[in-house]
């Protein structure tokens, strides 16, 4: 855990969130700032600041981020119609939480390329 990581905080309990999704290694809750009709943030309960800073023994962690992104989009009921899994790097990418998350989004037709 980083003591000053707003999503650890969440992770430990110390923030409340609407949490929608959790396994031992990753929890999903709706983004406060929603973007789309299901907005969810699915991180990993081990604090990883950026993509940059995922490891060879963080693989398996990382990829139970997608299998939270599946269980909430069956949850949410987008899974079928779609949605988008993405996560941002760094600033120029509008990362503002320096803790890994994937972003999932649904429930509204999306467009591409996002801006
Ligand atoms: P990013 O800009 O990619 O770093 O995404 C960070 C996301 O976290 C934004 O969509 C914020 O709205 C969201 N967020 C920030 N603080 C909270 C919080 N306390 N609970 C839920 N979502 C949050
Ligand atoms: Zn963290």
């Amino acid at each position: 855990m980083s003591s000053d990581c707003l999503f650890c905080k969440i992770v430990a309990g110390e923030i409340p969130a609407d949490v929608i999704y959790e396994s031992d290694t990753a929890i999903g809750f709706r983004d406060i700032n929603a973007q789309a009709p299901t907005h969810a943030v699915v991180i990993p309960r081990k604090h990883i600041a950026t993509i940059n800073d995922i490891e060879p023994e963080d693989q398996a962690v990382v990829g139970s981020l997608y299998t939270a992104a599946k269980a909430i989009a069956a949850q949410e009921g987008i899974a079928d119609v779609g949605y988008r899994a993405v996560m941002n790097c760094n600033e120029a990418a509008g990362q503002t939480v320096f803790h890994i998350h994937l972003h999932v989004l649904g429930g509204r037709t999306l467009t591409w390329p996002p801006g």
